[in-house]
């Protein structure tokens, strides 16, 4: 799960000022920051560390960046760069006619930027399995197999991701099993399935987005997306009512499939499905924060298993030893007998609220 985390109001200012600008036609927007010479070194010094931490993307480095040509400047700069003083730049700029500002000749500068690019390679995992009678027709399982990684400081810094994401990719790997155990003994599904483990989720949902950019069946034969990240775990609100999930998005693009989810439940597990995170108003906005994302935003029907955030959500605490595997293993039940029921039933799930 990717919930994004601003990393200070620092930098989320810089962000939508300089987008705004951007949206104005600003090629390069300098912005001044105002203090003393300590505090301009000391955000220096927070915005160098922050912007030479590299960041993994699909594509090359480029100037779609809203980050790229902003940079952050002190008083002496800004005057070298508009061949004035502060004070009559300030000045300038609030004259309402412009006029004044039309009068300022800038300075030359010269400024030299390095990008080191690494390549990286990676892979998603897929495991495929050929349907029936409607074997043109596909069902994709996913969870993310990726993680955060390690954490600079702390006694344990190894963080396991244990239910972020553990959890969904054991429960692909256990209901591809059940469905090869099935076909092996004469119930094939009627459509074909694929249960793809994805990687680079925490990164930007990369890996699901590699998918569906080269995807291996054609999208427009692609029914649903059945995603799973996270379902290990209780969260503070369902201490005391624990056989529960968080559904998010089952309705969002096809009636059908919400019926068919709910009607499942009903009859095999019995989950509370708790839709708190489907409200599209929720700050979370969690619809977009997982792999169905690049699923429905291609029209792709999805539903979303989740357990919520918890005290150890991204930590290294995260912890196999936490995880409540009764639980787990009901919920992982519920994703089952609904892939089942899609992948069988007669007609294709309509995506009726594209
Ligand atoms: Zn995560």
């Amino acid at each position: 799960m990717l919930i994004p985390v601003l990393k200070g109001p620092l930098s989320a200012t810089f962000r939508s000022l300089s987008q705004t600008a951007r949206d104005k036609g600003a090629v390069m927007v300098f912005i001044l920051t105002e203090g003393t010479p300590e505090d301009y070194r000391s955000m220096a010094d927070r915005i160098r560390a922050y912007t030479s931490a590299g960041k993994l993307s699909l594509k090359k480095p480029g100037s779609e960046s809203s980050s790229t040509g902003v940079f952050v400047i002190n008083q002496p700069v800004v005057e070298k760069i508009f061949n004035t003083s502060l004070d009559k730049l300030k000045k300038a700029c609030e004259d309402p006619k412009k006029k004044s500002l039309k009068k300022i000749k800038p300075g030359r500068i010269a400024y030299r930027v390095t990008v080191h690019l690494n390549i990286v390679k990676t892979e998603n995992v897929l495991g495929f399995l050929e349907g029936g009678d409607k074997k043109e027709e596909l069902l994709v399982v996913t969870a993310h197999y990726d993680h955060i990684g390690t954490t600079a400081t702390g006694e344990d810094r190894i963080n396991n991701g244990a239910d972020d994401d553990g959890s969904g990719t054991v429960s692909v790997l256990e209901i591809a099993r059940n469905f090869a155990k099935a076909k092996k003994e004469g119930h094939g599904p009627r459509r074909s399935m694929l249960f793809m483990t994805v990687v680079a989720e925490e990164q930007g949902l990369l890996g699901s987005e590699y998918y569906t950019t080269h995807p291996i069946y054609p999208l427009a034969n692609t029914v649903v997306d059945l995603n799973i990240d996270m379902i290990g775990r209780v969260d503070p609100e369902h201490k005391d009512s624990t056989h529960y999930v968080y559904v998010i998005g089952s309705d969002r693009l096809s009636t059908e499939l919400h019926q068919l989810s709910e009607q499942t439940n009903a009859i095999y597990t019995k989950l509370r499905f708790d839709y708190t995170y489907n409200d599209e108003n929720h700050p979370t906005n969690l619809y977009k924060r997982s792999d169905h994302w690049n699923f429905a935003k291609n029209g792709i029907p999805i539903i979303f298993y989740f357990d919520g955030i918890h005290e150890d959500y991204h930590r290294p605490s995260d912890e196999v030893a936490r995880i409540d595997f009764d639980l787990l293993a009901v919920r992982a039940r519920c994703v089952f007998y609904t892939a089942w029921e899609i992948a069988n039933r007669e007609g294709r799930i309509a995506a009726d609220k594209k």
